[in-house]
């Protein structure tokens, strides 16, 4: 493809892309197709010769499109939104245009530059502690995923604790044996609502697990009590912990951990790496109505939330935090000769391959730049605060009906959890609240399932406390009132339905 052949491919694409979005809405919200659909649809092997863009672009409708799930509908209401902006896509492209690897400065210097600049900016938007930001001794850096940053925080975490607790020994193979045993009795901890992605970096570092009760009663909080019980649990067993997730806005419920009170225990355990994942409703910080919690980051050491959920961004887009970047550089820093150059020897600039994991990296702070720009704060709050309003509104609705359903949480960061209703039945009978219960489950679940499965909207499910539940959020850029208003009918025929059937 010459450049003049790309002009005219690119402005085919952007026309259906257009087309695409204008439709959104019409367009069934999950995909229906059957597991391996696309293998029939598809050649055995690629084509000896190449082919004509029209003919790649028409393979769009007939091929890729019956399987998308559109999570840009204002019908997705499941998971937590993953939204797109066309300022970011933007972005995507002209990253993929200068397309570079660029784990060093010199790699190209406005990857770099551009990206601590607009980290400082996304900082001071969210008003994160002072600690957070580039002039001092911290910084943010864009990685791919929460998951991404995590893993990051916990490998980081572990060898910090290690380098302080045998900084007195003497390099070789006796210090190499210590940390080797005590490798073995670190103990990652998160809530036992905290993302599952805590459990996969303990495991990818190599370290225990321990998850920290939160029950229903604390609102699904880990408490600076259970923290503390926790830990001295862990001590009694000899195991060290050595790096916690807090929660802000956990995935089930969006329960906020009690910050204030960790930060106080932060004081006694300097060696736990305490890691802030917002994945999602970190994005609400930037609307001031939520910034109280961001002072007690300062007591915390990194703090991560995706653009890519919340902040019109597109997937890609996890921003990450550092109170102290040595606390990553420390442990990411290998400089091999052939990655060597004047720049980073003389310590002048900042090499984000020391920050994370991959050596190369992406332009994505462009995407980030073309999305502040474009919208402003106070465009970004607007689209939040819209969005938490329309999650006050659909928790006001199933409010309005007791007698189908009942609130478990929300609605908070514009999701509400909620079950159905069971019938009282002259049946229930014996052990009352055991049969209750799982008649109030197995019913919840069979109007979640109907629900989804007449494919107006798509929602998730989840258990809370041992309580299933349905999970509202709706927070999609083209998310409006009527779509609640809708689903909530969709919801409310659906408990009928099931609520008649059973009270024959
Ligand atoms: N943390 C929380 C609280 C989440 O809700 C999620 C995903 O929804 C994640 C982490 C994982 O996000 P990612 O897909 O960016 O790894």
């Amino acid at each position: 493809m010459d450049s003049s052949q790309f002009r005219e491919a690119a402005h085919s694409a952007i026309e259906e892309i257009v087309k695409y979005y204008d439709t959104i809405a019409e367009r069934p919200v999950v995909s229906s197709v059957e597991p391996g659909y696309l293998h029939p649809l598809l050649p055995e092997g690629p084509p000896e010769e190449g082919e004509e863009w029209s003919k790649i672009q028409s393979d769009i409708d007939r091929v890729i499109m019956p399987g998308l799930t559109h999570w840009q509908s204002p019908k997705f209401m499941a998971f937590f939104p993953c939204n797109s902006s066309f300022p970011a896509m933007l972005g995507d492209m002209y990253s993929g245009a200068f397309n570079a690897a660029a784990f060093n400065w010199i790699c190209s210097p406005a990857v770099t530059e551009l990206e601590t600049i607009v980290m400082d900016w996304v900082a001071k938007m969210l008003n994160l502690p002072d600690c957070y930001l580039s002039k001092g001794e911290g910084g943010g850096i864009i990685q791919g995923t929460a998951s991404e940053v995590v893993v990051t925080a916990v490998v980081a975490a572990r060898e910090r604790i290690i380098r302080r607790k045998l900084a007195d020994m003497e390099e070789g193979e006796e210090k190499l044996d210590k940390a080797a045993e005590m490798r073995g009795k670190l103990v990652a901890l998160g809530s036992e609502h905290a993302h599952s992605s805590t459990q996969k970096a303990a495991i990818i570092a190599g370290t225990r697990y321990r998850s920290i009760p939160a029950p229903q009663e604390k609102g699904f909080r880990v408490t600076a009590k259970a923290l503390e019980k926790t830990i001295e649990e862990c001590d009694a067993k000899g195991m060290i912990p050595f790096y916690l997730t807090v929660t802000l806005g956990s995935t089930a419920t969006c329960a906020i951990d009690d910050l204030e009170g960790i930060a106080e225990v932060a004081k006694d355990y300097p060696d736990i790496w305490i890691h802030v994942d917002a994945a999602y409703a970190g994005s609400a910080l930037v609307c001031p109505e939520y910034q109280h919690h961001c002072k007690h980051f300062a007591h915390f050491d990194s703090f991560n939330f995706n653009l890519h959920k919340w902040l019109l961004v597109n997937f890609d887009c996890s921003a990450f935090f550092i109170r102290k970047r040595s606390d990553l550089t420390d442990t990411y820093t290998l400089t091999p000769s052939y990655l060597r150059n004047n720049f980073t020897d003389k310590g002048l600039v900042t090499d984000y391959r020391d920050w994370q994991i991959p050596l190369g990296r992406r332009f994505r702070s462009l995407k980030v730049w073309f999305v502040l720009r474009t919208y402003g704060v106070n465009g970004l709050r607007k689209f939040i605060r819209n969005h938490v309003q329309l999650g006050e509104y659909f928790h006001g609705l199933i409010e309005s009906r007791p007698d189908l359903f009942t609130v478990v949480t929300g609605p908070a960061f514009g999701l509400t959890t909620f079950h159905v209703n069971p019938p009282r039945g002259k049946e229930v009978m014996g052990d009352e609240v055991y049969e209750t219960s799982k008649r109030r489950d197995e019913l919840t679940k069979e109007v979640y399932e109907l629900v989804n499965s007449k494919g107006e909207f798509f929602l998730t499910s989840t258990v809370v406390d041992g309580v299933y539940v349905i999970r509202v959020v709706s927070a999609t850029p083209s998310a409006e009132e009527k779509y609640l208003k809708r689903v909530f009918e969709v919801l409310v025929e659906a408990a009928e339905e099931r609520l008649g059937k059973k009270a024959i």
